[in-house]
């Protein structure tokens, strides 16, 4: 078969999409063009704001600072309940233009300058699915002085993990549910989720983990202690947010009532230092 036309995998993240010239990814943000893996979301934004880092949500990483927050377009996970499904489950239509690394840098020295920006957040949408903006931005970054933060849901394969976590000096990684189907539900893989927390924290990475709180799906007080358990074990200061969820997107259940919230915040403190509620 001719070379181009064969399908090609991407290794960027669990799905490990076989892609067909012209075929995009299940995270849409990704194609086979003449028997290459591009990316089409290279330097495409959606937003661009400067957030307090509380935002993020980061509570141990400079707090009371500002950063400048991008995002761009797409997702390798499909939650029923995405809260930001307006770009996550978005193709590049969504993009307001683009933004090239050296731009990204000069954004960065604005926002430092006229907002106290300590650096750049890539976080509204997976970050990594734009991989290699990132390998080409978060140097630059560093090398100016400029704090990178990632808000990632973790589905990214080792070996790119480990390039960029050089580069990195804090994440939120959600851990969205404790099992394995329940990840399958969402369109994502545990173990990796799991390997991409400890990953990061081993390799010296500030991370703190993110946790949307849904009714019948992950407020199960054995699940929750599990869970707990498990980030203990691997960092007993690491922070937990526990977020509320609301009705968003496909999900129809009612938003969490707050009582779960406290309950599920009281399982955790068995276990852990620091567990915060967002949301309430
Ligand atoms: S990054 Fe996108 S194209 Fe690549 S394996 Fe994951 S979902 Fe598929």
């Amino acid at each position: 078969m001719d070379k181009e036309k064969s399908p090609v995998q991407c290794d960027l993240c669990p799905h490990k999409c076989n892609l067909s010239q012209n075929q995009t990814g299940f995270c849409g943000t990704r194609r086979n063009i003449d028997g290459k893996i591009s990316s089409i979301s290279y330097g495409q934004v959606t937003s661009l704001a400067v957030d307090p880092i509380e935002k993020k949500p980061l509570y141990h990483f400079h707090p009371g600072t500002a950063i400048l927050s991008v995002g761009g377009f797409g997702c390798n996970m499909k939650c029923p309940f995405c809260q930001n499904y307006s770009i996550s489950q978005q193709g590049i239509e969504v993009s307001q233009g683009y933004v090239s690394p050296e731009e990204m840098l000069e954004f960065a020295r604005r926002a430092a300058v006229k907002a106290g920006s300590i650096g750049v957040a890539f976080t509204y949408n997976e970050p990594f699915l734009s991989y290699e903006y990132l390998l080409d931005v978060v140097p630059l970054l560093k090398a100016d002085g400029q704090k990178v933060v990632l808000v990632t849901n973790g589905q990214i394969c080792q070996e790119p993990l480990k390039a960029v976590l050089p580069y990195v000096d804090a994440m939120n990684i959600d851990l969205k549910v404790f099992s394995e189907d329940g990840y399958k539900w969402m369109g994502g893989d545990f173990k990796t989720a799991q390997n991409t927390i400890e990953m990061s924290v081993k390799a010296g990475v500030h991370v703190e983990v993110t946790t949307l709180v849904i009714p019948g799906i992950n407020d199960d007080a054995d699940m929750m202690s599990s869970e707990a358990l498990w980030l203990s074990q691997l960092k007993k200061d690491i922070p937990l947010h526990l977020s509320r969820y609301f009705p968003r997107y496909k999900l129809k259940t009612g938003a969490t009532p707050v009582e779960t919230l406290y309950k599920m915040q009281e399982i955790c403190k068995e276990h852990l230092e620091y567990v915060y509620l967002g949301n309430v």
